[in-house]
C-alpha cells in the first residue's frame, strides 16, 4: 500500500515501528527519523528482515526546512508524529509545505507552558483543507481510543450522551520507589498541572489532585484516582453534541504522589530556566535525566493496565448507562513488541490512525479529532491489533 515516515524512536515509536511491521500489507515501507539516529538504528536493526522495508535518518523536528527536505527525500504517504508535543507545529508546518498527511498522539504545548490545548493545532483546519491534506490529532489511547469508544458509543448505544467519566487505571508495578510510565517531563508537567472538567458548558477548575475518587475497575480491582485536565475533554466536549459534564480520572498509588509532592517541594518540577554552574538548566528537565528511562521499565512490569469510558444518556427515551473498556497485560506487551502496556496501548492506535489514514477511510482534507471520523473500522482494527474492547451494559459509576 505505501510508506510512512515516523518521527520519534522512543517508547512508544517502538511500539509503532512493531506493529507497522505486523502490518506489511499496509505499511509496506517506513523510514524512521528521530533527533538521536542510534535509536532508529537499533530499532531497524530489531525489526528488519520481514516485509516492511525499513530506512532511518537524523532529523531536528524544530527545525522545519531539515523536515521539509526529508520528506521530499523520503516522499511518504503520511508522517506519524511520535516525537514530543513540542514538535507538532513545525511538523504540521512540513507536511503543509510538501503536501503530506500528518498524524499525532498529543497535542501541542509550548515548552515554556504546560498547557494544553487544541487552540494553536485546530487553527491550522484551513489551511490543511486548502492543501487537500488530512490532520489526525490525539490518535494514542487517551487522547485517541477514548475518543473513538465515544463515538462508538454515540453511533451503536445511545440517542444523546449526557456523562462521560473516562477512567485511565494502571496497576503495573516496575519495582522503583518512582518512576513515571512515560516522558518523565511530559507525564510531570500533566500531573501537576491544575485539573478541570467540562460542566454545562464551562470549565470547572480544581487544585491539582483535588478529587479523588475510589473505584473498583474490572480485572484490576479497588484503585485511587485522581481528577485531571486531559485534552479530549476539550475536543469530546465539542463533538459529542448534548454532553452536560466530562470528566477524567488517572490512578496514582499513595507512593507516587508522595514522591511527587517532595520534588515539587523542593523545586524539581519546575520549568522555569535557573543558573547552574554557570549553565541555565530546567530542574524538570534535570530531574528526567536521572529518573530512569521508560523505556527500561519494560522488562520488570508486571500488572494490567485498565483504560476505559463510562457513559450515560439515553435511548429511546430511556435512561442508559455503558462502560467500554481495554485491558492490557505489561509482561504480555512485552513478550510481544519489548514494551510496557504505556507505550504498547499509545503505539497500537498510533498505527491503527495511520493506517486508517492511508487506505483512504479516514482521509478528509483539514484537521480533525478522532472521534470526528467513523469509529467503527478502528474498533474492529483495535481487536485485531492487540487491543481487544470489552463492555459493560450495568457498569458501576462515579459518583
Ligand atoms: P520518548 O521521550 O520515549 O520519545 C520521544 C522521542 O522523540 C525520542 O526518540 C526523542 O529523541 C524524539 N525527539 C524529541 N525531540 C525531538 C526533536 N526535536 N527532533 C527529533 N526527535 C525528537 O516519549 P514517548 O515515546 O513516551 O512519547 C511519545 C509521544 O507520545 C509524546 O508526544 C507523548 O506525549 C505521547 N503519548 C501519548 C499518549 C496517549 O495516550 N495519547 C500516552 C503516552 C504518550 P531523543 O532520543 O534524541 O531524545
Amino acid at each position: 500500500m505505501g510508506k510512512a515516515l515516523i518521527i520519534g524512536a522512543g517508547g512508544v515509536a517502538s511500539v509503532v515501528v512493531h506493529k507497522c511491521c505486523q502490518n506489511s500489507e499496509v505499511f509496506e515501507e517506513i523510514c524512521i527519523a528521530s533527533r538521536t539516529v542510534s535509536k532508529c538504528d537499533a530499532l531497524k536493526e530489531k525489526l528488519q528482515g520481514g516485509k516492511t522495508k525499513i530506512t532511518t535518518a537524523q532529523v531536528d523536528a524544530d527545525n522545519v526546512d531539515e523536515l521539509i527536505a526529508l520528506i521530499n527525500k523520503e516522499k511518504p504517504d503520511i508522517v506519524i508524529n511520535v516525537a514530543l508535543p513540542y514538535q507538532d507545529l513545525t511538523i504540521m508546518d512540513a507536511c503543509l509545505a510538501t503536501k503530506v498527511d500528518y498524524m499525532d498522539t498529543a497535542n501541542y504545548e509550548p515548552l515554556d507552558t504546560a498547557k494544553f490545548e487544541y487552540k494553536w493545532q485546530w487553527e491550522y483546519k484551513e489551511k490543511f483543507e486548502k492543501a487537500g491534506i488530512t490532520a489526525l490529532l490525539g490518535s494514542g489511547f487517551d487522547p485517541g481510543v477514548t475518543g473513538v469508544f465515544s463515538a462508538y458509543a454515540l453511533k451503536h448505544e445511545f440517542d444523546e450522551i449526557h456523562y462521560i467519566d473516562i477512567l485511565d487505571a494502571n496497576a503495573g508495578d516496575h519495582g522503583y520507589p518512582f518512576a513515571t510510565n512515560f516522558n518523565p517531563e511530559i507525564n510531570i508537567r500533566e500531573v501537576t498541572a491544575n485539573g478541570s472538567y467540562w460542566e454545562n458548558g464551562d470549565w470547572v477548575e480544581t487544585e491539582p489532585m483535588e478529587i479523588k475518587r475510589v473505584y473498583d475497575f474490572p480485572e484490576i480491582g479497588e484503585k485511587d484516582m485522581y481528577l485531571l485536565h486531559h485534552e479530549e475533554l476539550e475536543s469530546l466536549a465539542l463533538n459529542i453534541t448534548g454532553i452536560k459534564r466530562i470528566r477524567f480520572f488517572m490512578t496514582f498509588s499513595e507512593r507516587y504522589l508522595t514522591h511527587l509532592k517532595v520534588l515539587e517541594n523542593v523545586g524539581m518540577t519546575s520549568i522555569k530556566p535557573i543558573m547552574f554552574e554557570g549553565k541555565e538548566i530546567v530542574p524538570l528537565q534535570f530531574l528526567k535525566a536521572v529518573l530512569p528511562d521508560p523505556a527500561s521499565l519494560g522488562p520488570r512490569t508486571k500488572g494490567k493496565t485498565n483504560i476505559g469510558c463510562i457513559f450515560k444518556g439515553i435511548k429511546d427515551g430511556k435512561e442508559k448507562t455503558y462502560y467500554i473498556y481495554n485491558v492490557c497485560d505489561h509482561e504480555e506487551c512485552y513478550k510481544e513488541v519489548g514494551s510496557q502496556a504505556i507505550s504498547y496501548t499509545t503505539g497500537v492506535p498510533a498505527m491503527i490512525g495511520a493506517m486508517m489514514v492511508m487506505t483512504g477511510k479516514w482521509k478528509k482534507p483539514g484537521v480533525y479529532n478522532i472521534e470526528e471520523f467513523d469509529p467503527d473500522p478502528f474498533m474492529d482494527a483495535l481487536n485485531k491489533f492487540g487491543l481487544p474492547w470489552k463492555e459493560c451494559h450495568s457498569p458501576e459509576l462515579v459518583d
